[in-house]
C-alpha cells in the first residue's frame, strides 16, 4: 500500500496542499511505497512563521530545562530504537546493524548537547576600566533550518536539529526526499520528550521548498549536507540573502598503504570502509592508493577474494554485509561510471554489475567493483561514484601517494596504514584534508570534535557538531557597562581607550 506522509510542523503532522509528489522507494524490493509532499514556497512560509512565533519562548527557557528535554529524548530514542532502525533501512536500503549505526552517531552529539549550556557561558571582566565592566553572552540566531542528504537519515538530521535547539533556536528540517519517515518520526519524538510545538519542524520538498527557505529573511542561518554542486549554490544563494551557511559537499577519499602496514589490518580496514553502506558515506573510502609495486600485488592478491566475497542482501538480512542502493537512478549513475572507467583503460578486476538478489529481483542491488591501475586523470579518480566501486591507484613513492591526495579536488576524509610514527605524524601534518586517520579507515570525529571537511567538500568557516557547532548557532554579544559612584568625568571626544 502506498502511504500518503506528511510535513511536521507545530507539533503536528501536515498534508502536502502543494498537489505535487515524488515517489518514496523501498530499495530492497523497488516498489513505491510512499507519497512524499513537496512543498510549496506558501507551506514554507507557514512553517517558518509557526516556528518564529515558537522561538523567543524557548530561547528564554533556561537552559539547564532546555537540557532535560534532550535526556528525556535519549531516552525515547533508546525505547525506539528497532521501529526506528526497521524503518531506516527499509526507505534507504542499508542493513539494520548499519542503520543502528546511523542513529548512534546521531545520539552520540544528542548527548554533547545536554552540555551545551557549559558552552553558552559568557565571559565577564570586572574593572575593565573606571567603574566599567565588560561582559560577553551567546544568544540564540532565532529561526534556523538544515538542509539534509539521504544517505544518514537519522545521523545527519540529527547533527543539525540537536545543537540549534539546544543553542535555543527554532529547527526547520528539509530532508532528502528519499527517506523522510525518520526525520518525521525524530520531530515527534522531540514533542513527545517535552520539547515545545514549533521548535522541531519538518518540511519536505525539493528545489522549491530549498529555495524559500534560502530567501525567506526569518530563516536566519542554513545549515546543508549533501553534494558539492548543490552546497555551492546554497551557500552562494544564502550568503547573498545575508544568512550563515555552512555547507558540506561530496567526497573522494584515499587510503594510503605503506609497504610495512598491516595487511591483513589494513584489507579488513579497506573491505568495511569502501564497500560498507554500498559506498553510499561521505567517509567511505573510494580510493586505495598502495605504496611501491610490492605493497600494490600484495594488496591485490588479498583484496580481490574479499570483493568477490562480499555478500549482498536486502536491508532485513542480519548477516549482509551491505544493502541495495537508494534507487534506481543511483544504481544506473554508479554502472554508468564502471563503463566509463573501461572506456578510459582502468582494470576492471572484479565486476559486480550483473549481480542479482533472488526473491528481490527489482531491488536496486549492485554486487562489489574494484578497478585497478586507475590514473589521476580518469573520471573514475576524479568524481563520486558513491556506490559499491573502489579504485586502486598505484603510487611509486610516499610522496607521490601525498600529492594524490593533496591535488584533488575533494577533502573531506583521508586514511593512512602504516606502522612507521615518522610516516603517520608527516601524513598528518601535510595533507590538505579535514579528518585524517591513521590505521583508522573512517576517521569520523567523536561528537565533542568537530565533523567537516576542506577544500570543495566544504563551504565556510565552521565545522558540524562539537563547539563550532555552538559558535555556528549563536551570536556573541558583548556589554560594556559603566555604573559611576558620584564622579563626574565630562564629555570625551576622541575614542575611549584603556590607557
Ligand atoms: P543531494 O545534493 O542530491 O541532496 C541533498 C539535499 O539537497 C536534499 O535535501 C535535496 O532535496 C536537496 N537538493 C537536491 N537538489 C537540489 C537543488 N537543485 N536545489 C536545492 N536543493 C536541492 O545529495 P544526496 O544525493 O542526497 O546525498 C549524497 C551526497 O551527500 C554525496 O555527495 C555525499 O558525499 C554528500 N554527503 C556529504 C557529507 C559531508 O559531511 N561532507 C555527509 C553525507 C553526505
Amino acid at each position: 500500500m502506498v502511504k500518503e506522509l506528511t510535513h511536521y510542523i507545530g507539533g503536528k503532522h501536515v498534508k502536502g496542499t502543494s498537489g505535487r509528489f515524488s515517489d518514496g522507494f523501498e530499495p530492497m524490493t523497488g516498489d513505491v511505497i510512499s507519497k512524499v509532499p513537496l512543498a510549496s514556497k506558501a507551506e514554507v512560509r507557514a512553517c517558518v512563521e509557526n516556528a518564529a512565533a515558537a522561538q523567543p519562548a524557548w530561547a528564554a527557557t533556561n537552559p539547564q530545562r532546555r537540557a532535560r528535554v534532550f535526556m528525556n529524548y535519549l531516552g525515547l530514542i533508546a525505547k525506539h530504537n528497532d521501529e526506528l532502525a526497521e524503518m531506516l533501512a527499509r526507505e534507504h536500503g542499508k542493513t539494520i546493524p548499519d542503520a543502528k549505526g546511523d542513529i548512534q552517531r546521531g545520539v552520540e552529539v544528542l548527548e554533547f548537547c545536554v552540555g551545551i549550556p557549559h558552552l553558552m557561558k559568557g565571559e565577564y571582566t570586572d574593572n575593565a576600566g573606571p567603574a566599567i565592566d565588560t561582559y560577553s553572552m551567546r544568544q540564540s540566531l532565532g529561526v534556523v533550518a538544515g538542509i539534509t542528504p539521504f544517505n544518514f537519515p537519522a545521523m545527519i538530521p540529527l547533527w543539525k536539529a540537536g545543537p540549534a535547539i539546544a543553542c535555543g533556536n527554532a529547527f526547520i528540517l528539509k530532508p532528502s526526499e528519499r527517506d523522510i519517515s525518520v526525520p518525521l518520526r525524530l520531530a515527534e519524538l522531540f514533542i513527545e520528550a517535552g520539547g515545545p510545538p514549533g521548535i522541531f519542524n519538518v518540511i519536505n520538498g525539493d528545489k522549491e521548498a530549498v529555495d524559500a527557505l534560502l530567501d525567506d529573511a526569518d530563516v536566519k542561518a542554513i545549515g546543508f549536507v549533501g553534494s558539492t554542486p548543490i552546497a555551492e549554490y546554497i551557500y552562494t544563494r544564502g550568503c547573498a540573502n545575508g544568512k550563515r551557511v555552512q555547507c558540506f559537499g561530496g567526497a573522494k577519499n584515499h587510503m594510503v598503504i605503506m609497504p610495512d602496514a598491516d595487511m591483513d589490518q589494513t584489507v579488513d580496514a579497506l573491505i568495511g570502509a569502501g564497500y560498507g553502506s554500498a559506498g553510499e558515506r561521505c567517509m567511505a573510502i573510494s580510493v586505495a592508493v598502495p605504496v611501491g609495486e610490492g605493497t600494490a600485488n600484495a594488496l591485490m592478491k588479498k583484496l580481490i577474494p574479499r570483493v568477490e566475497a562480499l555478500k549482498i542482501g536486502p536491508s532485513t538480512d542480519m548477516k549482509a554485509d551491505y544493502g541495495p542502493v537508494v534507487t534506481k537512478a543511483a544504481l544506473e549513475k554508479i554502472k554508468g561510471y564502471v563503463e566509463i572507467g573501461l572506456k578510459e583503460g582502468a582494470n576492471l578486476v572484479v565486476d559486480g554489475r550483473g549481480f542479482k538478489m533472488q526473491g528481490y529481483e527489482n531491488g536496486f542491488y549492485m554486487g562489489g567493483c574494484l578497478f585497478d591501475n586507475v590514473t589521476k586523470d580518469m573520471t573514475i579518480y576524479k568524481e563520486e561514484i558513491f556506490g559499491p566501486v573502489l579504485s586502486v591507484v598505484r603510487a611509486k613513492t610516499y610522496k607521490e601517494a601525498l600529492d594524490l591526495c593533496n591535488d584533488h579536488e575533494y577533502g573531506n576524509g583521508v586514511a593512512i596504514f602504516t606502522r612507521d610514527g615518522d610516516t603517520a605524524r608527516d601524513f598528518a601534518s601535510k595533507v590538505q584534508v579535514g579528518m585524517i586517520g591513521v590505521n583508522v579507515p573512517i576517521p569520523v570525529p567523536i561528537a565533542y570534535y568537530t565533523f567537516g571537511g576542506w577544500k570543495r567538500s566544504s563551504f565556510g568557516d565552521l565545522n558540524q557538531h562539537g563547539p563550532d557547532s555552538v559558535r555556528f548557532y549563536t551570536k556573541t554579544k558583548t556589554i560594556t557597562s559603566r555604573w559611576p559612584s558620584g564622579t563626574k568625568e565630562g564629555s570625551e571626544f576622541s575614542i575611549p581607550t584603556m590607557s
